[in-house]
């Protein structure tokens, strides 16, 4: 059997493939997501120049070695195959003599920012090219996090400490934005107390006159600490863990809020910041859940959208949107009427899970494509706390 790999209108018949090396498990941090959609020329970001590589990406932060997983489609599992790079100034191969064993694990290593090919060649260095992948490795970009563990008591009685295990989370964190060249500078765990009318978030519909009163307060918080006049921007995403929002008439709830710059301006609060709560409709909600939830806000905070723009009343119908960090709904089965469930079990971590996969191409038919660049830009402007 032979893979085809389509897109639109291009069919490139390939007897490869790429996947992250632990498909399957959960993010680990080196083993960066492999973005395999389309295998056409030229849909890279701009600032990263053409190419003629045809086939996935993946990104590395320099200095760091990871893994990805070569996958034979319609070749014998004994057949010798070599790995080798086009610019080891910027990506070097870690396989002894490039080559690549019947597991398929091929381990490189990020030298310095830029971009390089990894050419799989049939026998040994010297041999026909049978598949190829776009690296790019990105120059490390530090972000300040602040974790606040926020008691939220009502008008009549106290609230508890939500509990929530911060540095796994972290781990997962990390691991899901590593490949994007992002790192958090973790900050000691702040402890806020606040009062709101119930001891949970109202985050209304815009409809509600007072729909953002509760989230204005929570992101307040960090200031209104520190004594700090409304205009005053923090050097950090604030990420406020809390109990519980309250649920909707349908029984869904929100579990996470990221409020970017942009979107606090359109909003017209002060602060920016990140909100993930520690229960859902009365029940603790899974850690790893969680901290998927954590990654994904992280991504409102750096301007990303919900995959094509469509939230989770509607989110896409493709295999390849699951697989996005931004898809609207974190767990598969949550959507309306099972309307999410993906008909194969290949989103790499359960099917009833959303991946963790950030977008390195940018398709030109994808309204929200392109996400690592985007994401680094933000943080390059300057202007996003
Ligand atoms: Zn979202």
């Amino acid at each position: 059997m032979v893979e085809v790999t389509a897109t639109d209108e291009w069919r490139i018949i390939v007897p490869l493939r790429f996947n992250r090396a632990n498909h399957g498990q959960l993010p680990n941090i080196d083993c960066p997501e492999v973005d395999d959609r389309g295998y056409i020329k030229g849909n890279r970001p701009n600032p990263w120049g053409d190419t003629t590589v045809r086939g996935p990406s993946f990104g590395v932060l320099a200095g760091d070695a990871v893994r990805v997983r070569v996958v034979r489609d319609d070749i014998d599992g004994d057949v010798p195959l070599a790995a080798t790079s086009s610019d080891p100034a910027v990506l070097t191969v870690r396989n002894a003599n490039g080559l690549i064993a019947p597991d398929g694990e091929l381990w490189v290593e990020g030298q310095a920012s830029g971009t390089a090919a990894i050419d799989i060649h049939l026998g040994d260095a010297r041999g026909p090219v049978l598949g190829q992948a776009d690296v790019r490795v990105h120059s490390r970009l530090r972000v300040a996090l602040t974790p606040h563990l926020v008691r939220i008591d009502s008008t009549t009685t106290n609230g508890v400490v939500p509990a929530m295990p911060i540095d796994q989370m972290i781990r997962r964190l990390r691991a899901i934005w590593r490949p994007c060249g992002i790192d958090f500078n973790v900050r000691a765990t702040v402890n806020d107390t606040t009062r709101l009318p119930s001891n949970r978030v109202n985050f209304m519909d815009l409809e509600s006159a007072n729909w953002l009163t509760d989230v204005r307060g929570i992101l307040g918080l960090q200031r209104s600490r520190l004594g700090l006049a409304a205009g005053t921007r923090d050097q950090s995403i604030n990420w406020y863990i809390i109990q519980e929002f309250v649920p909707g008439a349908d029984g869904s709830t929100t579990v996470g809020l990221g409020v970017s710059r942009r979107t606090a301006d359109d909003w017209g609060v002060n602060d920016t910041g990140i909100i993930v709560a520690a229960r859902a409709n009365g029940a603790a909600r899974d850690h790893e859940f969680s901290s998927r939830t954590l990654a994904h806000e992280v991504g409102h905070f750096f301007r990303l959208e919900h995959v094509q723009r469509r939230n989770a009343d509607r989110p896409v119908r493709d295999t390849y949107g699951r697989r996005q960090l931004m898809y609207p709904l974190s767990s598969l089965s949550g959507g309306t009427g099972g309307v999410a469930l993906p008909r194969f079990d290949n989103v790499g971590y359960g099917d009833g899970v959303r991946g963790c996969l950030l977008t390195m191409k940018n398709h030109n038919h994808h309204s929200t494509d392109g996400e690592c660049a985007t994401a680094r830009n933000a943080i390059h402007s300057n202007n996003w706390f």
